[in-house]
């Protein structure tokens, strides 16, 4: 149970790039934000091996490292740091409510970035093989399979980019995709196709997961063709076939699109008067984290005015 109320000019739910930034923007103005850093503090970018496409990194930069550098900054700028998990809100009257694992917050102002998380394959066994041989994440989970064979599931920037880092210290690679041609960028793709370790299973799904106590082996089948057949040497899949928003705790309170994403205007404002949203929990298309980092600017630029507007 909440043990304190407290009041807020404005609260950012969400600790990754488009939360942080919105901090350090609000921060900078003087809004003294206060923001709810939430389950995975410094967002899904944190889980990122290398990344070698943010502005003013020539030589690449680990995501960890570069949201470590994204919190240092917000606290320079005396954004507060909150590492709480919301709740449950109440956004159908103002002040807004938001109720975390420690605290209530009164709200004028709300900005949301709470991102995505990954999406699941939906077969028997994944949800049970979590840690024994099945993963979303290749950097965090990639060197408990080296010398081991591993198959990664997807055919966009994340599958690509994770079957070249497994390919490294990994026996053989697997890349299992539904189509005939890849969703992620060319250079990703290339750097996949020419790599000797990487075998491209095309037009292929995983049918079944194989094993008692941990994955042993799959199941995949040929969409094309029909054919089945079984991969017995693997012992690590990595699911990386996209994500699904975080906006469980909005879905009464917000409007989302079909897909479940946060609807915001050219301002990124939601339905609500002085509650934006940013970053992935809004954006299906770009999931940068450099658009994620604009839009936390611009949602803190738009929260500003609107409390300007309050006065
Ligand atoms: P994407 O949506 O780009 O790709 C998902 C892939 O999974 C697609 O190839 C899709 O197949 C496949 N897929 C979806 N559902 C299933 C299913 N049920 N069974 C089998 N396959 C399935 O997601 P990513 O996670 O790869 O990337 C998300 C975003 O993040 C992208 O915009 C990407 O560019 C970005 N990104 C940015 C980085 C950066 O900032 N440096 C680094 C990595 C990613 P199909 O193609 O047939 O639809």
């Amino acid at each position: 149970m909440a043990d304190k109320l407290q009041k807020e000019k404005l609260v950012i739910i969400g600790g990754g790039p488009a939360g942080l930034t919105a901090a350090i923007y609000a921060a900078r103005a003087g809004l003294n934000p206060l923001v709810l850093m939430g389950p995975e503090p410094g967002g899904q970018i944190t889980l990122t091996s290398e990344l070698e496409n943010y502005p003013g990194f020539p030589e690449g930069i680990n995501g960890f490292e570069l949201m470590q550098k994204v919190i240092e900054q917000a606290e320079k700028f005396e954004a507060r740091l909150a590492y709480e998990v919301v709740e449950e809100v109440r956004f159908a009257g103002k002040p807004y409510q938001i109720k975390t694992d420690v605290a209530e917050y009164q709200a004028e102002s709300v900005i949301i970035a709470t991102g995505a998380s990954p999406r699941r394959l939906g077969l028997k066994k994944e949800e049970e093989f979590i840690g024994k041989g099945i993963s979303y994440c290749a950097t965090c989970d990639g060197a408990f399979f080296k010398d081991q064979e591993v198959a990664v599931v997807g055919g966009g920037d994340v599958a690509l980019e994770e079957a070249n880092y497994l390919s490294k210290f990994c026996s053989k690679v697997y890349l299992i995709h539904r189509r005939d041609q890849f969703r992620g960028t060319k250079i990703l793709g290339d750097r996949v196709k020419n790599n000797p370790r990487i075998e491209i299973l095309w037009n292929t799904e995983v049918r079944e997961i194989l094993g008692e106590e941990r994955l042993n082996g799959l199941l995949v089948e040929n969409n094309k063709t029909m054919e089945k057949y079984e991969l017995n040497g693997v012992r690590g899949l990595f699911i990386a076939v996209g994500y699904n928003p975080n906006t469980k705790l909005f879905a009464g309170d917000l409007e989302l699109n079909e897909n479940g994403y946060i609807i915001t205007d050219d301002q990124h404002m939601t339905n609500r008067e002085g509650i934006f949203a940013a970053g992935d929990v809004q954006d299906p298309y770009y999931r940068q984290v450099v658009t994620s980092a604009s839009s936390g600017a611009k949602a803190a630029l738009e929260a500003g005015k609107y409390l300007d507007s309050l006065e």
